[in-house]
């Protein structure tokens, strides 16, 4: 390995950068690449590259790249057919780094894949770093460097600040930086990556979580080259305390893939990125305007003081005030509940009538006070069930004036004040004040509920990280020799069992007359289940016989079994539950072991109410997971139903968690469905399982 020329901080600010096949015209791409680094003020040396001319914008110009000294980065945006020899005459000259824009490489077909993978050898062999191909480039805004032809810097200013993105679109990263800079965010660094031949989405993102002028960071992901690199730089962007938030292309595919069990089919590579994201503190949006937005608002906005805290909704028309509650519930938020301090206040600028949530600002007493309004809004700010507020602004007098309290009453309170101007162009003088204050707006309310559910999730991943480490809890034996293939119903749960979770009792047999000593032995009712390795879900072949409550119901049912071959029948006690939950554990390549639970039984691809979480599980995430689930209410106990054992359900979670971590790669699936939940302090049992072991048994 060549010990490569420059690090990355350096191509992200270079101190001097050719452009090859520079031009005074702007509608070529060499021309807008020079235009936008004169226009935005490059500090370095400029070079422009291009064999016709003596100069380009005023600059010395130089026929080539090995005439024009020492440079540190080369921006190509050259046809494809020239590149190769392009890049070769870089990597002679002693070019620390290209950033290639051309495109039709690896992301046209096999063809540019090869001429991708010779640009890569030539670069590799000179220690010569590439960003690229088919890319937009980096904006760098703390050092003035656009090293990009993207539109977006058609912008007249574009604000440095401390949002740091790498994309790999970059067409999606032009216009969330213009969505940004239209709200006043400002930028760090802007790193486009496209085909990441040589340098990738993780490099920049270990460059951002190091560097200084960066301290929110977002991502637009399509796929992880190397997913397990990943997790730990999450781990050590909160460690520098800098929020993650990410965008992840292919939600949709989610669960696309055939699958042979529940937790395959509910448990695709989407869902293991979500899990690991919500494991790690990182915040995943599926809006890309709402994520920048988001991270600007951890920027420029004070951080939620803790999770799980209700907002207060604040404006001047009845209207936006009643919808923009309206709204809540469908985002996951909730209107706070006020202490007696806060009502007091409100009580001195209104009839007790109006003392309530949402606040409607036409209902102080003296009109529309702006003193009332401030001293409502300070009262909110320190309500110990307050973490944020909502002001949705509708056209009215004095807007700008108005707008321009909150910048100080958020900065006083410390907490976020989310500012809404819903109206369009007569809006503006209320944007242009706020974009003076430096202080974040949004043009929508749902934009604006959208960064408060981010906001959630930094605050969630905050309190996570401050929880110790999972601990292995105690008593789990020596898990069975495991045959490689599909499990039986009865070898998954003697693995269940080696952990600790609690399963049937049940007996194999081989005729109707060891079926009926097996029945004796454990006692009626019973369940009759024909056992075959080959079948994935035995109810739906007529395999499963329950509650039989007596030794001719067994004959009866035995001799109703389907003509399958099967390896003998199991012979269970008839357990009783008051739901079904499905416990399922997975080892997902390049994100490792996982865990899942959700609403079970036979119906749980139709419900899909399933969470994820990485393995190992500490309690507290596997309680988290389950007050997630829509089924949630029913395990709590709902109108008049006993709450259930939750905390039976959150200890068999976890020792699965611990199972699935310890087997690692060998467990491809498994699954407890269902796994039955009684009532509080009555337990929980395992009444199914099935697993299939990968590799040999060790
Ligand atoms: P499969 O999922 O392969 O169709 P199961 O063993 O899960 O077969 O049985 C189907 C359903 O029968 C379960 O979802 C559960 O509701 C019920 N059931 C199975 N075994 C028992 C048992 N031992 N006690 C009570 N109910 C059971
Ligand atoms: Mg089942």
């Amino acid at each position: 390995m060549v010990e490569t020329r420059l690090t990355l901080a350096r191509i992200v600010s270079p101190h001097s950068v050719a452009v090859i096949g520079a031009s005074d015209d702007v509608g070529k791409f060499g021309g807008r690449v020079i235009h936008y680094l004169i226009k935005h003020g490059f500090p370095g040396r400029l070079v422009p590259i291009n064999p016709n001319r003596a100069s380009i914008r005023g600059l010395p110009a130089f026929p080539s790249i090995g005439a024009a000294g020492q440079v540190d980065v080369a921006i190509l945006a050259v046809p494809v057919a020239h590149l190769l020899r392009q890049v070769e005459e870089c990597a002679a000259a002693g070019v620390g780094a290209c950033i290639v824009i051309t495109g039709k490489l690896a992301d046209a077909g096999p063809e540019g894949a090869a001429l991708e993978a010779q640009i890569l050898a030539v670069a590799r062999n000179a220690g010569m770093r590439l960003v690229g191909p088919n890319c937009l480039g980096i904006f760098n805004m703390t050092d003035r460097a656009m090293l990009s032809s993207s539109l977006v810097l058609e912008a007249a200013e574009v604000k440095a600040g401390g949002i740091g993105m790498v994309s790999q679109s970059g067409a999606l990263m032009g216009t969330l930086v213009s969505i940004g800079l239209h709200h006043g965010a400002g930028f760090s660094r802007c790193i486009s990556v496209g085909n990441q031949a040589d340098l990738e989405l993780c490099d920049f993102l270990e460059y951002l979580v190091e560097d200084p002028a960066t301290r929110v960071i977002a991502l637009y992901i399509e796929g992880l080259k190397d997913p397990a690199r990943f997790g730990p730089l999450l781990r050590r962007a909160r460690a520098a305390g800098k929020p993650v938030l990410c965008v992840k292309a292919g939600r949709s595919a989610a669960g696309a893939q055939a699958a042979r069990s529940h937790t395959a089919s509910l448990a695709g590579s989407y869902a293991a990125f979500a899990a690991l994201c919500r494991a790690e503190g990182a915040v995943l949006c599926e809006d890309p305007a709402v994520m920048v937005q988001a991270a600007d608002a951890l920027d420029r906005l004070p951080r939620l003081p803790a999770p799980g805290m209700g907002l207060a909704v604040v404006a001047s028309s009845g209207g936006s005030t009643v919808t923009t509650a309206d709204m809540l519930p469908a985002a996951g938020l909730r209107l706070a509940e006020m202490g007696e301090a806060t009502r007091a206040e409100m009580r001195r600028w209104m009839p007790e009538s109006h003392v309530h949530l949402p606040l409607d600002t036409g209902s102080f007493d003296d009109g529309t006070s702006e003193a009332g309004l401030a001293a409502c809004v300070r009262a909110f700010l320190a309500d110990p069930d307050i973490g944020a507020v909502v002001v949705p602004m509708t056209t009215q007098p004095a807007m700008a004036a108005r707008a321009a309290l909150f910048p100080g009453l958020c900065r006083e309170g410390g907490r976020p004040v989310l500012f809404v101007m819903t109206a369009a162009e007569v809006g503006n003088a209320a944007r242009d004040a706020l974009r003076q204050a430096d202080f974040p707006f949004y043009d929508r309310v749902s934009d604006a509920l959208g960064v408060l559910r981010a906001l959630e999730a930094e605050a969630e991943g905050r309190d996570r990280a401050a929880l110790p480490p999972p601990a292995r809890p105690p008593g789990i034996g020596h898990p069975p020799r495991l045959p490689a293939g599909a499990l039986t119903e009865a070898e998954a749960k003697a693995l269940a069992a080696a952990y600790g979770i609690p399963v049937t009792r049940g007996i194999l047999a081989r005729s109707v007359e060891e079926a009926i000593l097996a029945a004796e032995a454990i006692g009626y009712p019973v369940v009759l289940k024909g056992v075959s390795r080959a079948v994935v879900h035995k109810s739906d072949l007529g395999l499963v016989k329950l509650n039989l409550p007596n030794a001719a119901a067994l004959r009866a049912a035995y001799a109703a079994l389907p003509d399958i071959r099967l390896e003998g029948v199991l012979v269970q006690e008839m357990a009783r539950g008051e739901a079904e939950l499905i416990l399922g554990a997975r080892w997902e390549p390049g994100f490792g072991p996982m865990v899942l639970v959700g609403a079970g039984g036979v119906l749980v691809e139709l419900l899909r109410d399933v969470q994820l979480m990485p393995a190992p599980l500490r309690p507290e995430d596997a309680a988290a997971m389950l007050r997630r689930l829509a089924l949630w209410p029913v395990l709590d106990g709902v109108r008049g139903r006993p709450a259930l054992d939750v905390r039976a359900a959150v200890e068999a979670l976890v020792r699965l968690s611990w199972l699935a971590a310890d087997l690692g790669p060998r467990l491809i699936e498994m699954d407890l469905n269902p796994l039955l939940l009684r009532a509080a302090g009555r337990g929980a049992v395992a009444v199914d399982a099935r697993a299939t072991i990968g590799g040999e048994s060790p």
